[in-house]
């Protein structure tokens, strides 16, 4: 296993393999962050008839293509999601649950972040709030947590939590919690009720581009680029719905094969 790349690609969607197919194509080494395939866009689409050569197939059938051409394109599949990106001068190193992978240039293909913060949350971020029980549990040992998330990685987390000794607090319904605290996270408001923790955790599917990756520039929910698809970012490159309207899988490939020549062009130049 490989950590370190010429690019390393953030989503496993349409763009994402897009642009895994076109890098390889060109000769260099690739790593695409992914989680589950079932959190896409493409997934819950229940019929796709306007994308060229095929008459009509269903999202989780094409999801399913997809993550198989991407499995045997020789690519490394790296499955978690990306928590943060740090730009090191010529480089990136990106953080995914508790690994740590460099990349010469990045692709974001993260799709939409639908969710919108709790309040509290990006103010607490990284002061009592994480994203990541298995990067930061250990921080909170013997300590009492509260855990918000409903999938598998989540029920996952707490067991880990508990593991070393933490009281979890697990809030599994969607809902409108709110984060309290003063220097640092210390309670967790739900239904009118306060819990007292000592950090809580927030385990979701994807974390919001806005998040991950530092000095990228926004216009209408979506990140902004040129043509070539380049972000704000020397070296950072960015395709499919996370770039905005129109939400469609022929603009999500086009812009990941874009991206990609573009990022290839960037390494040759660069190197
Ligand atoms: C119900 C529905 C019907 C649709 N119907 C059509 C249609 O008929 N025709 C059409 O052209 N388009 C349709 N679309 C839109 C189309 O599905 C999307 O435009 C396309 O899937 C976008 O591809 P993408 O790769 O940009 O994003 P996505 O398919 O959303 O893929 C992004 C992937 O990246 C992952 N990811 C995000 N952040 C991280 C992270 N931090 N770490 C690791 N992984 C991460 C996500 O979980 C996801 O798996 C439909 C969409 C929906 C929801």
């Amino acid at each position: 296993m490989s950590s370190s790349f010429d690019i390393l690609i953030i989503g496993g969607g349409a763009a994402g393999v897009s642009a895994a197919l076109t890098c390889l194509s060109r000769g260099k080494t690739v790593g695409v962050v992914t989680n589950d395939e079932k959190t896409s866009a493409l997934y819950k689409a229940e019929r796709i008839s306007n994308y060229p050569g095929f008459d009509a197939i269903s999202g989780a059938e094409l999801t399913g293509r997809l993550s198989e051409q991407l499995k045997n394109s020789g690519a490394e599949i790296i499955r978690g999601r990306a928590l943060n990106v740090l730009p090191m001068g010529e480089s990136f190193g990106v953080a995914v649950e508790s690994d740590y992978y460099m990349a010469s240039a990045l692709i974001i293909a993260a799709g939409i972040t639908r969710e919108k913060l709790y309040p509290g949350e990006g103010e607490f971020l990284g002061r009592g709030v994480s994203y990541c029980a298995t990067c930061d549990g250990m921080l909170y040992r013997g300590k009492t947590v509260a855990l918000i998330g409903a999938s598998e990685e989540a029920a996952h987390d707490a067991q880990f939590l508990r593991s070393i000794g933490c009281t979890v607090h697990e809030y599994t319904q969607p809902g409108a919690y709110e984060i309290l605290g003063a220097d640092k996270a210390n309670a967790v408001r739900y239904k009118g009720a306060e819990q007292t923790v000592d950090g809580v955790f927030i385990i979701k599917d994807t974390v919001s581009v806005t998040r991950l990756v530092p000095g990228l520039e926004y216009k209408d929910g979506g990140i902004v680029t040129d043509r070539h698809m380049a972000t704000a970012v020397p070296g950072v490159f960015a395709a499919g719905d996370c770039t905005g309207k129109p939400y469609q899988l022929a603009k999500a490939v086009g812009e990941g094969n874009i991206a990609a020549l573009s990022a290839c062009e960037y390494l040759d130049k660069t190197n």
